[in-house]
């Protein structure tokens, strides 16, 4: 433990951000750094609890007292190889992960938990600017292949550890550029794509083989995967909910990914081969509250929006955390995000019942009705009704859907292969092997597991990963999540 009494002394701070006003001119990252002080403060205030709950809250197991104390003694390059023991990629959870590390933290119950995510993010880039994190050729090669489909971070957690492994790993993506929802869902304020870029090149450099613009079940035939002795499926959760109501046809009516791909693609010079969408001097209405909504509402204000408005069917959260709510109630509901910050109205309890268009087919407004909410013992929203008299309209001239994904797609790779779904449409498979019905076929991240979070999908590469090794070996030398350091 570094300092005994750092808790008693130091209060959790945030490092500092870039103006509401600044911040909206571009799509740069804008949190600052901590200073060296700031930084050992922020590390001093672990308690290196008994029993670290903060370990186990995190679904890589990071080993989080342990590296505290490094940092605040300064030792970087220890704290680096205790952080990467249980987590490839911490320069994407340590900016983007909701931290469920943190609302473990038993310092947390009286005071502001220890300021995780950002202390693991600063581990991360001291390393790469001080050349801990070379790429990694000190395997023996096992004469195996696997290919990877999807290079979102389960891929690229499972291609990883299974190159560490010493088998030869070929990534297909079918996008131009590897990173998933990394890289063409989540805006570039909240994650710089040359972070993706950077380890990338590690990874080249360390051996695993990328195939873009391949996408398998289509201009790849899922017959070449034949030649592998193991398949890791990491094809996420990318089948949108959609909104099937009256209007819904109607010009400037989009899913949010629609408008969220092309802007990264705008931002990294990438082609954008459809029609573009741009919010500039529109009103923008919003439908969902949570994450992608939220990369939404930033993106909106980026492009000059005249208006932004999100809508959430689901009730406000009560800021009383012992009422028990049902996802995605809380905390996507309860948090406000950088994005909210900039701008944007919000609404709880509204539905959407069409979309009005002008002489030209295009959105012009939403019908909208407020709801009000039954709730059963424990506080939780059960039956909605719609408030009389509260039908109106809203101004509208772009409409992004922002409610969720639905399962994987079905055509095309995983109908080649014929690999077994279960209830949800997600491809079937346990959390214990994440073996899928096909012959030395395993899956990985949302595909498998739904839509979910980038530290779900690393866990999930990396436990996938062992489970290949085993298959393919007997056993495996990769770290368990159970046995970190
Ligand atoms: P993905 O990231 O979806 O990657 C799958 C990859 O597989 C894609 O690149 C796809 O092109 C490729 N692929 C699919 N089929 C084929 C095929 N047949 N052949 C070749 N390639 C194929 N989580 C957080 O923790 N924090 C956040 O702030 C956050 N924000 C988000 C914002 C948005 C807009 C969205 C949509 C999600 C967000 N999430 C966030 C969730 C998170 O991004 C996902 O849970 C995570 O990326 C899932 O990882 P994955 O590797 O399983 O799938």
């Amino acid at each position: 433990m570094g300092k005994p009494t750092g808790f008693l002394e130091y209060e959790r701070t945030l490092p500092q951000k870039d103006t509401v006003e600044s911040r909206k001119q571009n799509y740069q990252e804008f949190v600052h750094s901590y200073s060296d002080d700031q930084l050992n403060n922020q590390a001093a205030r672990c308690m290196n609890c008994g029993i670290p709950f903060c370990h186990s809250g995190c679904p890589l197991g990071n080993v989080i007292p342990e590296f505290n104390d490094a940092v605040y003694d300064g030792r970087w390059e220890e704290a680096y190889n205790i952080l990467v023991s249980t987590n490839n990629f911490p320069e994407f959870t340590g900016r983007i992960c909701p931290a469920p590390c943190e609302a473990a933290c038993v310092l947390g119950i009286n005071k502001s938990p220890v300021a995780i995510e950002e202390i693991e993010k600063h581990i991360i880039e001291i390393a790469f600017k001080n050349n801990f994190v070379k790429p990694n050729k000190n395997f023996i090669k096992t004469g195996k292949s696997v290919a990877v489909i999807g290079g979102g971070p389960a891929g690229l957690a499972a291609a990883a550890q299974l190159n560490k492994a010493g088998h030869d790993v070929v990534l297909y993506e079918r996008d131009d550029k590897v990173g998933g929802l990394l890289r063409y869902g989540i805006p570039d304020f909240k994650l710089d794509k040359s972070i993706i870029d950077r380890r990338v090149a590690v990874m080249e450099q360390s051996g695993v083989v990328f195939r873009t613009n391949a996408e398998v079940g289509v201009n790849v035939p899922a017959s070449e995967l034949l030649a592998y002795d193991a398949v890791v499926l990491a094809g996420g959760s990318t089948i949108p909910r959609n909104l099937p109501i009256p209007g819904r046809e109607l010009k400037g009516v989009h899913y949010a990914m629609e408008f969220l791909k092309q802007q990264n693609k705008r931002v990294g010079n990438s082609p954008i081969e459809v029609e573009e969408i741009h919010a500039a001097g529109k009103n923008v209405l919003v439908i969902g509250g949570g994450d992608t909504g939220s990369d939404c509402v930033g993106t909106s204000n980026r492009h000059g929006a005249n208006s932004v408005t999100q809508f959430e069917l689901m009730p406000q959260p009560p800021k009383d955390r012992t009422v028990a709510m049902p996802w995605p109630t809380y905390p996507m509901l309860l948090k406000t995000t950088t994005s909210h910050e900039e701008g944007c109205q919000r609404h709880w309890s509204v539905s959407t019942k069409a979309f009005l268009g002008d002489e030209k087919g295009h959105v012009r407004a939403a019908l909208v009705v407020d709801l009000e909410w039954e709730t059963d013992a424990f506080g939780r929203p059960t039956k909605f009704k719609e408030v009389e008299g509260s039908e109106r309209e809203l101004p509208c001239e772009l409409v992004t859907l922002a409610m969720g994904f639905l399962h994987p797609q079905h055509e095309g790779l995983l109908q080649q292969l014929g690999v077994k779904l279960n209830e949800r449409g997600n491809v079937d498979a346990s959390e214990t092997d994440y073996k899928a019905s096909a012959d030395k076929v395993f899956v990985a991240g949302d595909m498998r597991r739904g839509q979910s979070l980038v530290v779900w999908a690393i866990s999930e590469g990396r436990e996938c990963a062992r489970k290949v090794d085993e298959f393919l070996m007997g056993y495996s030398e990769l770290e368990r999540k159970d046995k970190a350091v």
